[in-house]
């Protein structure tokens, strides 16, 4: 077992990266929103953090057309759709916007509103990061599975070390068999969907609903061991998994001595 090598099938950090740009741009644009005259922005926010998620995914690696993309921005908040001014990217790749465009809080070049946007938009640092979010790897595979692995490992449950390592090859096993499955579909065909109401969202959303998980691993599992068990070479009670040399704790500094904690505990809280 312990010869295995355990890969998860899923993310890298880049995303991680664009994830934290996402949540970096979304803090700063709520944070100007909050100036007089930048409150138009906030009506942007949502579409400017879907942009950014957009123009990773769909840039195929080039740093150029997802600066070029991301920058387009700028022009498309104020219904501007078509321009001269970039390398690669001229105009907006949505569909022909609808009749009830009154709707949209569009912005005026050279608003407060704009400007504080295009400061946030042409942050130097940002840019600068893009560079490193055009392979559009994304971390929900491992979100996934860090949530699934609560159910091998609980948290409130206390294992040894080799408990811990074979619940985690047991979760990896299963996320690996079950990663990227399909959309289900009805007797007919039809992609299936669900309505969610997440609470940070606040709102309905459709969400995807998937073909159901399979075990095959289980099934293979319970193979090799009959397998090892007949195999005479294999004694029992043998330890096959390579126990490292593992701290008391994980405390990065020296204990105290009680007492002492006790008297500074008093000191501060100016007990008697
Ligand atoms: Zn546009």
């Amino acid at each position: 077992m312990s010869r295995w090598k355990f890969l998860l099938r899923c993310a890298t950090v880049d995303m991680e990266l664009k994830s934290a740009n996402q949540h970096s741009v979304t803090k700063k644009l709520r944070e100007k929103s909050k100036k007089e005259g930048c409150e138009d922005l906030r009506f942007w926010i949502p579409s400017i953090k879907n942009h950014l998620w957009w123009c990773c995914a769909s840039c195929n690696g080039d740093y150029a057309d997802l600066k070029d993309k991301w920058l387009s921005l700028l022009q498309h908040v104020c219904n501007i759709h078509e321009w001269a001014s970039a390398d690669k990217f001229h105009k907006c790749s949505h569909n022909p916007l609808l009749e009830d465009m009154h709707e949209i809080e569009w912005l005026t070049p050279g608003s407060d509103a704009h400007d504080a946007l295009r400061g946030v938009v042409m942050n130097t640092k940002l840019l600068k990061d893009m560079h490193k979010m055009t392979l559009f790897k994304h971390t929900g595979s491992l979100q996934v599975f860090h949530g699934m692995l609560l159910k091998y490992c609980p948290k409130r449950e206390r294992f040894s070390y080799e408990g811990m390592r074979a619940r985690h090859q047991l979760a990896i096993m299963d996320h690996n068999e079950n990663v990227g499955r399909q959309q289900a579909t009805t007797e007919e065909g039809t992609l299936r969907f669900g309505l969610a109401f997440p609470k940070r969202k606040k709102q309905w959303v459709l969400k995807k609903i998937y073909v159901d998980k399979t075990f095959e691993f289980r099934k293979r599992l319970m193979e090799m061991v009959c397998d090892r068990r007949e195999d005479s070479a294999i004694v029992l009670g043998q330890r096959y998994v390579d126990r490292p040399d593992l701290p008391t704790n994980i405390a990065s500094s020296e204990k105290p001595e009680k007492e002492d904690a006790i008297e500074d505990f008093r000191t501060r809280f100016l007990l008697s």
